[in-house]
């Protein structure tokens, strides 16, 4: 047996990609898939760049949840059903 990475160790790595973003995977499988990236350039690129877009998309709902007119009629809703006054 060598260290060559092999196609089963990608297969595995992206069978459990997103369970490994959200941090879901056993202490034991996640310390495999590190050790894969750790020697496995494709996957590493492929892990990095898909947290990367993840926290794009969070961090933009976070900024943008709900557009400015819904958040409007929330505010206004929980200010007093309407009788909210702007300045
Ligand atoms: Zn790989």
């Amino acid at each position: 047996m060598n260290d060559l990475v092999d196609q089963a160790d990608c297969r595995q790595a992206l069978d459990h990609l997103y369970e490994y973003l959200d941090g879901e995977l056993t202490p034991l499988v996640e310390a495999a898939i590190k050790a894969h990236l750790a020697v496995c350039a494709p996957c590493f690129a492929l892990f990095g760049f898909e947290q990367a877009y993840l926290r794009f998309l969070e961090a933009r709902a976070r900024t943008q949840g709900a557009p400015p007119a819904l958040r409007r009629r929330i505010l206004d809703q929980l200010l007093g059903g309407g009788a909210a006054e702007r300045p």
